[in-house]
């Protein structure tokens, strides 16, 4: 069907833009990027798209998988040419949908050639630094265009790579040819290779995961210098760990082969993409060899990972679109994220990556935030309204994030999940649990992946399959209303508990923000600069007037420092006639503020319930 403005009021302007249909696209795309100009940060693309006379709409994908919201990257798209036989052709681009571009084929032509380039941003104020001296990170929504008028999945694409000198890749595209550093990829389904990205580098290793098996999966690595990529043999058991964890979790896997691909660079920015046979994974360049610093972001493999089954095998039913450039919906992202963010931590403690009491911290410090640290959650928005975050807020920074709350899908869905975990438990008395869940829902048909997608309804069933109970109720009342959200800590056999001594997973994180995080006592988060990154909407600090982007200048009479207004709150608790007095400067005007707070600092922590059993130790514990 052609959807046209024609004939409408010009209040029910429609794109001009064919729809897409359920028909096999005639021909294959070819398309080929010259990635080489690593100097200038510059993805040049040509390809060769077969078309008939008459109209033709190519698009530039806009809605991306796993960002689950309109992202692609238009502003980075430069240079569109088009041409056929020889000749240009003129192209303009829909006043309605900006990420459509009309063409008129002429007459004898049998297809048209396009090319144009794709701009890595040059600092990360841009975006996502994609391209840097040592290495790339090649997405195919960013380097092609396709037809409209056709499923993503019935056009075929041919691509090709032309990579700098001697560097190496990693991806889940199979290779047919090379021809020095380019690099030709078998035929695939336009959809897969979107879903198919590459990391290439000066600096790679290639590990396996997976030793003799016959559906492999690799680790592929690419870092800023080649001292990065020393792995010591114990930590690649504990990746390896991983997937044979996954693996007695699902007992079945959707792809044929499995490549993680995983940045260790401070030049290029950091990523967590999920696809069906592969991964993308940035971290900073010491993963691997400053091991000792601590865990924190060691979730990170095991949620891209867990994502192969939760998000692209098994996907929300309103999420599951035709082509890229189709609306999604996002109702379903407390599955979809949520219950991976919960399997990214609790795989990360089963294959050893992190140990179980950094676990406990971490979960406290997530349980915190739908205890006291999301005034939002109690006072307007609940958990299911934060699915429209992906398209609301797109990841921009929020000025009152705690209040505004924002794709709290994921850690308010891990809480739900360890949740239900607890009410399985008890109604079976211990027979059955969420890893029953997981893999009834997630572990079927082993080897498959087309998309199998899912409904509200059918994760009620699954439930209810494994431990009749008022599903549909007890999720509604968790994903609609008004917290708090951890019941599931109080179910696994402990108490979330406030004292005034920060756990090592507070401490990293302090450490890797380059902050002061006083959310629980103070209300605030201090940047070491004396920046406020955060107020506490509703806290101590908030009803003494502060907020977000002022600067903390002096702390009872002294120069701002962490410890400093550390110990000003710990002073204000013994004393409680003495405020916690601030010189703040805001904009160009200085003024002092008293906030009137004395129970000293406090942070969370998980307290054994000793009336209670240890779930959470089994939960935790490697199968
Ligand atoms: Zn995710």
């Amino acid at each position: 069907m052609l959807v046209s403005a024609l004939g409408l009021s010009s209040f029910a302007a429609i794109a001009d833009v064919p729809a897409p249909q359920d028909v096999p696209f005639e021909g294959t795309l070819k398309i080929h990027v010259d990635a080489t100009d690593i100097a200038r940060r510059v993805f040049r693309v040509h390809e060769v798209i077969p078309a008939q006379a008459g109209a033709l709409t190519l698009l530039y994908p806009q809605w991306l998988p796993g960002n689950h919201s309109p992202t692609g990257p238009i502003d980075k798209f430069a240079g569109l040419k088009v041409t056929a036989n020889g000749k240009t052709l003129p192209w303009t681009r829909d006043p309605l949908n900006v990420y459509a571009f009309h063409v008129d084929v002429p007459q004898g032509a049998s297809n048209v050639e396009v090319e144009f380039q794709f701009l890595s941003p040059q600092d990360t104020r841009q975006g996502r630094v994609v391209m840097t001296p040592e290495m790339l990170n090649l997405q195919w929504n960013t380097v092609s265009m396709y037809p409209a008028g056709y499923y993503a999945s019935r056009i075929k694409a041919e691509a090709s790579v032309k990579f700098p000198a001697g560097w190496q890749f990693g991806s889940a595209l199979e290779v047919a040819t090379r021809d020095g550093d380019t690099v030709h990829f078998k035929s695939i389904n336009y959809d897969d290779l979107v879903d198919s990205p590459i990391y290439a580098g000066q600096y790679f290793k290639r590990v396996d995961l997976d030793p003799g098996a016959k559906t492999p999966v690799f680790l592929n690595i690419v870092a800023d210098e080649a001292k990065y990529l020393e792995i010591k043999p114990e930590q690649l058991k504990l990746h390896q760990n991983l997937v044979q964890q996954m693996y007695k979790l699902y007992g079945a896997h959707h792809y044929d082969h499995y490549d993680f691909l995983l940045s260790l660079s401070d030049k290029m920015s950091g990523n967590g993409l999920e696809h069906h046979r592969s991964s993308e994974n940035g971290v900073s360049p010491g993963y691997f060899t400053e091991w000792e610093k601590g865990a924190l972001g060691r979730d990170l493999l095991p949620h891209e990972f867990n994502h192969s089954w939760d998000g692209k095998y098994r996907r929300g039913a309103d999420l599951t679109t035709p082509s890229f450039n189709v609306p999604m919906q996002d109702s379903l992202l407390w599955v979809y994220e949520g219950q991976t963010q919960f399997w990214g931590n609790v795989m990360a403690a089963r294959s050893g990556l992190v140990k179980p009491e950094e676990a406990r911290d971490m979960l406290a410090f997530v349980a915190a935030s739908y205890d006291k640290g999301r005034p939002g959650l109690q006072q307007w928005r609940n958990i299911q309204d934060t699915t429209n975050d992906p398209i609301i807020a797109m990841r921009r920074p929020l000025p009152y994030g705690n209040y505004q709350m924002s794709e709290d899908y994921y850690s308010g869905g891990q809480m739900i999940w360890l949740d239900v975990d607890g009410k399985l438990r008890q109604l079976s008395s211990n027979k059955r649990t969420i890893d029953d869940f997981a893999k009834a829902f997630f572990g079927m048909e082993n080897g498959k992946w087309d998309v199998n997608p899912y409904t509200f309804d059918d994760v009620v069933k699954t439930l209810n399959d494994i431990q009749p109970y008022d599903w549909a109720n007890y999720l509604r009342e968790r994903l609609d209303g008004h917290g708090p959200l951890i019941g599931g800590i109080e179910a696994s056999g402990w108490k979330l508990v406030y004292t005034d001594k920060p756990s090592d997973a507070i401490k990293a994180i302090e450490m890797r923000r380059g902050f002061t995080s006083l959310t629980y006592s103070l209300g605030v988060a201090v940047g070491k600069g004396g920046d406020i990154s955060d107020v506490l909407w509703d806290g101590p600090a908030f009803k003494a007037g502060i907020s977000p982007g002022m600067k903390v200048v002096a702390v009872n009479g002294k120069e701002f420092s962490g410890d400093a207004l550390k110990d000003a709150v710990i002073a204000a608790g013994k004393d409680k006639s003495k405020p916690v007095e601030l010189l703040l400067k805001n904009f160009d005007e200085y003024k002092t503020v008293r906030v009137d707070y004395h129970d000293g600092l406090k942070y969370p922590h998980l307290e054994r319930d000793s009336g209670k059993p240890d779930h959470l130790a089994e939960l935790l514990k490697a199968r």
